[in-house]
């Protein structure tokens, strides 16, 4: 009883789908050097949300408190 399904991926059937990730970030096409980030920056941006413990907004920028 031969099983050859459909499921079988024929030579030459890849997924339509490029090569390059996306930066999860911004987008962009991933680099190679910092991957799957397009650049150091969007690594670092990804990083600082893993260290603030959630998908928050960073702190807000020092000197724009309005206290009063
Ligand atoms: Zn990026």
């Amino acid at each position: 009883m031969p099983a050859r399904g459909r499921a079988a991926a024929g030579p030459g059937e890849e997924k339509r789908q490029s090569p390059v990730k996306s930066c999860p970030i911004c987008g962009k096409p991933a680099s190679e050097a910092n991957k799957p980030f397009c650049s150091p920056r969007c690594r670092d941006v990804d990083l600082n949300r893993w260290l603030s413990g959630s998908y928050a907004i960073p702190g807000r920028p020092l000197g724009d408190e309005d206290d009063e």
